[in-house]
């Protein structure tokens, strides 16, 4: 807890002094359990019939210990609760390296229809032949605007995706009778690179950044040889920049036959702009819930489809889908014909059933109403928003790397040198000013970390309310750093000790802990 704080203020709003612990309509909302009043609910159901009782042993021998509250209770209850959630709908969201967009409605609307949302993963082929060309047409956009022969649609998330390239990277390896074991990653990596590279059994390199941000070529080049299975590198990087020697890199990897993995989350920036294939990489996921419009960041399903080579086509996984005589069909084991004859030695599968269907309609949707010259503009947009946010910012901020950037502006503290404010404590103010703070402390290559990520669908309005908020935050921190420590002031909740919360989090209530 920050200095000046008392545990009560750290527990309760800065203006706490409402007898009810209230704030303006802001109400202290308890736990269901805590607002029980026995006996009241709020359904009258008539008592139940005298019939004989087949329980036996099962019959409960205590109450069910559920709340007892009014109808109008409950809706109080949910809604207010509803309220205190903070996402994308609600304000900017310039989380770095998350992609916080808009998420268009007509594609959840798409999403929810019957006959796409009530589908079940056992139906008969037959009856399923609108999905199942819906993944077909979603693998063709996907293919061609990446230039890649071959999509797997099944990961589920970002991180999934990697997995599944690392393993047709395995497979292919092995398929050669190649054993290799170790896998380079640079520095300004995802943090899920080297830890899926090392999930699939490899033994992690690291390859440092040049001073401006970028893979060191030629420390790259020192480190390949033909122990090296693949590198994997993240472009646009988690610094915001393009990996401009990305052409030499792979022609390098590929010299000593290995493989290249490019970390695709990042697509927002270069979609309609860059062909993946002529890029020489092999391996690429696409984290569609961050770039084509599925709602995430409350633990929702993604979706991470991974694009191969002709290299590693061979070895995608199961299931996938054919088109045969006008119908679609899923291939889901190695002995189908369908996978001898397209010459296919499928690694195993990534989950089970075919993949996050409902995320696939929603990109499905998203592209189809984008169009590929709007999808073109999206990431135009995203770029230009970027640097507008690091033009506007970098005279009182002090950025990590040159302009231009790409989805993202990364600066570091030397702005707060000498301050006594930190990078969190910056943060925790711009909550009082009515914005979720960005990340920070990402990517570890610089100290104390602020990464922006405003994407295309903020408006310019948007983001000089929060420019001029960041510009006053940095020149009050000069003068006045009692004021960062007790941020923020304005929340239900002051600071709060996020890595107990996230270690030991309470997630039972029970009557003995009550109070
Ligand atoms: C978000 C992200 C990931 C991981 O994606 P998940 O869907 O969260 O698993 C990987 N790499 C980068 C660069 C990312 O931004």
């Amino acid at each position: 807890m920050p200095e000046g704080l008392t545990a009560m203020d750290a527990m309760q709003g800065a203006n706490s002094s409402t007898v009810t612990g209230n704030r303006g309509l802001v109400v202290e909302e308890p736990l269901i359990f805590e607002m029980d009043s026995p006996g009241k609910t709020a359904v009258d159901l008539p008592p139940a019939p005298n019939v004989d009782d087949r329980l036996g042993g099962l019959r409960r021998k205590a109450a069910v210990g559920l709340p007892g509250l009014s109808e109008p209770e409950v809706v109080r209850h949910y809604t207010r609760l509803s309220q205190k959630n903070y996402g994308i709908d609600t304000g900017f969201f310039p989380l770095g390296s998350c992609t916080m967009k808009h998420n268009p409605r007509l594609n959840e609307k798409l999403a929810r229809l019957p006959g796409f949302a009530d589908i079940h993963p056992f139906q008969p082929e037959q009856t399923v032949q609108g999905a199942l060309e819906l993944m077909h047409e979603l693998a063709r956009w996907l293919k061609a605007m990446t230039g890649m022969p071959a999509v797997a649609l099944s990961p589920a998330a970002g991180a999934h995706g990697e997995l599944c390239g690392m393993l047709a990277i395995r497979q292919a390896h092995e398929h050669k009778g190649d054993a290799r074991k170790v896998v380079l990653v640079p520095e300004s990596a995802h943090g899920t690179n080297p830890a899926t590279a090392a999930l699939v059994g490899y033994t992690v390199k690291s390859i440092p950044a040049t001073d401006d941000g970028r893979v060191d070529l030629d420390a790259l080049k020192a480190a390949l040889g033909p122990d090296v299975a693949a590198f994997m590198v993240t472009n646009p990087n988690t610094c915001g920049l393009f990996e401009r020697d990305i052409i030499a890199i792979s022609q390098a990897v590929h010299d000593v036959g290995a493989y290249v993995y490019m970390d695709g989350a990042n697509y927002n920036a270069i979609m309609g702009r860059v062909k993946i294939a002529d890029l020489g990489v092999d391996a690429m996921h696409i984290n569609l819930h961050k770039t084509f419009s599925t709602p995430h960041g409350g633990g929702g399903p993604g979706s991470g489809p991974t694009v191969l080579s002709d290299a590693l086509a061979p070895f995608a996984p199961l299931p996938f889908v054919v088109e045969e005589n006008g119908a679609f069909r899923l291939v889901e084991h190695v002995k189908d014909p369908a996978c001898a004859a397209a010459g296919k030695h499928p690694f195993g599968r990534m989950k089970g059933y075919h993949g996050q269907f409902g995320v696939f309609v929603r990109a499905l949707g998203y592209m189809m109403s984008m169009g590929r010259d709007g999808l073109k503009q999206a990431s135009d947009d995203a770029v230009l928003n970027a640097n507008y946010l690091y033009a506007r910012l970098s005279d009182v901020l002090t950025p990590s790397f040159p302009a231009p950037v790409m989805h993202e502006a990364l600066f570091d503290d030397r702005f707060l040198k000498d301050t006594g404010v930190s990078t969190l404590d910056f943060a925790k103010a711009l909550i009082d000013e009515g914005f979720h703070p960005m990340t920070m402390y990402f990517p570890l290559v610089v100290h104390g970390a602020l990464l922006m990520e405003p994407t295309e669908t903020e408006s310019r309005q948007t983001l000089d309310v929060f420019i001029t908020a960041v510009r006053h935050l940095a020149e009050k921190a000069k003068s006045d750093a009692d004021s960062f420590k007790q941020a923020p002031r304005l929340t239900p909740r002051r600071r709060l000790d996020e890595t107990l919360a996230a270690r030991k989090p309470v997630l039972r209530w029970s009557p003995q802990t009550e109070g």
